[in-house]
């Protein structure tokens, strides 16, 4: 897969991509999901400054090949979790297998985790019920916690005001306004933003990103889902994440080395590196 050359100018100081799916990536490439598949794509991501990734779990399965591939190569972390609209056939046998992988020193989060009101997939009660859980698993591993939000905004808060969630919560691709951003930052919590970002019609989005501290803030790509612009229509993958970097320190007029440098920091903190 050749880089595109505006990408390919590196970073002059590295970032980690807080949130991918290299199972999924592979996947949608038509390609095993092995060792090469890992190592090409974590090769392209550093090359461009983009130091490190953490695959997230969908599923029991995914998380199970993520924290194997974590443990494999040098660049990968994990997250465990079932995604809220893949909870059908959850069960006590599946959180005590996620719990074993969660233990894992190369799992850094329970995630993807939360609500997801915009498929019409599992049923809000049921979803809320295991977002509850998956914050007790987090909780009882120390590790942090992955949020999972589409169009749940107010749900989402919610429940971890009543659950008290672990110190770290992590809103993964983060798609509230500068209001709900600002609730955020008050409770705590992480903002990981996508190459939404650069798309034409997000601007509340912009405005999320811009009143953001720089303590608070990570960036992510959600690979293979959303691309950033001019690259839409690829699958995204951790070699874009300069895009969505250089469009996060124009909306916020930052400039760009402080704010990876913010940004590194910040994921030391939420994920237990330097790494
Ligand atoms: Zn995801």
């Amino acid at each position: 897969m050749p880089r595109p050359e505006p990408a390919a100018e590196p970073l002059a100081v590295p970032v980690f991509d807080a949130h991918t799916h290299l199972d999924a990536m592979a996947q949608r490439a038509g390609t095993a999901a092995d060792e090469a598949f890992v190592g090409r794509a974590m090769a392209d991501a550093a090359a461009v400054g983009v130091s490190a990734a953490i695959t997230v779990g969908d599923s029991v399965a995914s998380s199970r090949w993520c924290v194997a591939a974590a443990e494999r190569s040098p660049g990968v972390f994990a997250a465990v979790a079932v995604h809220p609209t893949e909870l059908d056939g959850l069960d006590d046998d599946g959180y005590a297998e996620l719990e074993r992988l969660a233990g894992s020193p190369r799992v850094v989060a329970v995630g993807e985790t939360g609500l997801d009101y915009y498929w019409d997939r599992t049923a809000p009660d049921l979803q809320q019920e295991h977002f509850r859980r998956h914050i007790a698993l987090a909780k009882a591993v120390g590790k942090a916690l992955m949020i999972h939000d589409r169009d749940a905004h107010s749900d989402v808060l919610r429940i971890l005001r009543e659950e008290r969630p672990p110190d770290t919560v992590v809103f993964h691709a983060f798609s509230g306004d500068s209001e709900m951003a600002r609730e955020c930052v008050r409770a705590g919590y992480l903002l990981s933003f996508p190459g939404v970002l650069t798309f034409r019609n997000a601007p509340a989005l912009r405005e999320a990103a811009a009143v953001v501290p720089s303590a608070h803030l990570l960036v992510e790509t959600d690979a293979p889902f959303l691309t950033p612009v001019p690259y839409r229509g690829r699958p995204n993958a951790s070699y874009l994440v300069p895009t969505t970097v250089r469009a996060m320190a124009e909306v916020r007029g930052d400039a760009l080395e402080q704010l990876c440098v913010a940004i590194e920091a910040t994921t030391d903190v939420a994920f237990g590196g330097p790494w």
